[in-house]
């Protein structure tokens, strides 16, 4: 069969296009080189998702390679030797599942950073060729179709909004969150209620949430999370028009001699299998869409394919940030509400999202610590005689050793 549109990977850049050309009527067929977990499926095992990352492959097998400046010289090692692992969610609906759903919009500015900022040395800043009024209309239909809880709360910068609310009232929150904002009230910054693609009521086939304190990291078992699947991929099966494929891991995309792309090859159960369509978007994330490009590559198109620009796997930046972590006096609390395991702190401050007319800023985001057993938890020491390292002596080894995977879920 050939498909009018074909979509490889199926977290959050896949599902709105599967969602809406669905819904339009064309057969869209999404490539999925995981399974297909349904809610039922997910649990808080914390070992098993944090620890033994039981969604992602293991780094024997697949591995990405990190060149790192080491003496004015560049480094290439791989993820296997370096135990750092970039996977994050291979499955129906990709990261998304895993996502906390802090959802806010970006600023005007953000759209014209270059202009606004100037450009910076041996970086690539560009403005965005899109303005954020362009995109605004499409804001405020995500929120409604994933379905974001929040109260808007005006600050420093605030964006334009089309819709005066969000669809959903604010998710449960912590005694701290008041606390929060007492302090920011009496030092005359805003206290912003963070935005979250998690349902705070129930909406069609979506339970609303029930403060499992498993969400970041780990897979909704209610629905109520905005993850792609659940949001966008599950409700446009319905419309008969949507095949996901499973279990195909694309590895090459196939050109004619038009140069158009026709199919996509794909490892399917230690087999070759080509899927035909007319259109192909590829949404494998940031990583893993530059390595199938540039796999791409043909005689046609000898630097990987959509790379006219030569930009295809450069530029790329992560979430850059720092933790900063205090305590809070318990006599400020009541002990019974603290100690209500899953609610949310939702709060976020972002006066200074710009620093001044030259430097962009960012946002400061509040979150109760971890409440999970085994991310609090160190790896087992040893002394020097290869003993198991005991008390202090153990916490002053271990200190900092933390998982890199293990982070705060709220
Ligand atoms: C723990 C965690 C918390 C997060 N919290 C937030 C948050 O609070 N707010 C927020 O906005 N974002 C958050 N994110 C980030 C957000 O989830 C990602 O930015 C987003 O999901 C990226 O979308 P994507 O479509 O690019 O990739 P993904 O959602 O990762 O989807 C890519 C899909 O492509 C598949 N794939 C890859 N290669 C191939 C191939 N060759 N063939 C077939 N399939 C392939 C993968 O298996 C995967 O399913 C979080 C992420 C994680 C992991
Ligand atoms: S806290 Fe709510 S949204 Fe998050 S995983 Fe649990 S039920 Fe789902």
């Amino acid at each position: 069969m050939k498909y009018d549109v074909c979509i490889v990977g199926s977290g959050a850049g896949a599902g709105p296009v599967a969602y809406e050309l669905s819904r339009a009527g064309k057969k869209v067929v999404v490539l999925e080189k995981g399974a297909f977990y349904h809610e039922k499926d997910f649990s808080k095992d914390e070992i098993a998702f944090c620890r033994r990352s039981i969604v992602t492959p293991h780094l024997s097998e697949e591995y990405h390679m990190i060149e790192d400046l080491e003496e004015g010289k560049w480094v290439a090692r791989s993820t296997r030797e370096l135990g750092r692992d970039f996977w994050n969610g291979n499955i129906v609906g990709g990261s998304s599942n895993f996502m906390s759903g802090f959802f806010h919009r970006l600023h005007p500015k953000d759209f014209r950073l270059k202009s606004t900022f100037g450009p910076i040395d041996g970086a690539n800043v560009a403005d965005w060729p899109i303005r954020y009024e362009d995109l605004e209309p499409y804001y405020a239909k995500v929120e409604r179709i994933v379905g974001v809880s929040g109260k808007v709360v005006p600050w420093k910068y605030q964006e334009p909004r089309s819709t005066p609310e969000f669809p959903y009232p604010p998710t449960a929150e912590q005694p701290v969150s008041a606390l929060i904002d007492k302090a920011c009230a009496a030092l005359g910054i805003a206290s912003v209620k963070t935005p979250r693609a998690i349902m705070s009521v129930p909406q069609g086939e979506r339970s609303a949430c029930y403060y499992s304190n498993y969400c970041g990291s780990y897979g909704c078992s209610s629905g109520a999370k905005g993850s792609s699947r659940a949001a966008l991929l599950q409700p446009s099966l319905k419309s008969g028009n949507l095949t996901i494929k499973t279990g195909h891991h694309v590895t090459h995309l196939l050109t004619d001699a038009k140069g158009h792309v026709r199919a996509a090859k794909c490892q399917y159960e230690g087999k070759e299998v080509e899927i035909e369509a007319t259109l192909f978007v590829v949404a494998a994330q940031a990583m893993e869409t530059s390595r199938l490009l540039f796999n791409s590559r043909s005689r046609r198109f000898p630097d990987g394919l959509a790379n006219n620009s030569g930009q295809v796997g450069k530029n790329m930046l992560f979430s850059g940030g720092g933790v900063v972590s205090g305590d809070l006096d318990e006599k400020n609390l009541p002990k019974k509400a603290l100690f209500t395991e899953g609610l949310f702190v939702n709060r976020t401050i972002k006066d200074w999202y710009f620093l001044d007319e030259k430097t962009k800023g960012g946002y400061q985001r509040s979150a109760l610590g971890a409440c999970q057993p085994d991310s609090q938890s160190q790896p087992q020491q040893m002394d020097p005689e290869r003993h198991a390292a005991m008390g202090d002596q153990a916490a002053g080894e271990a200190a900092g050793a933390l998982h890199p995977k293990a982070q705060p879920s709220v």
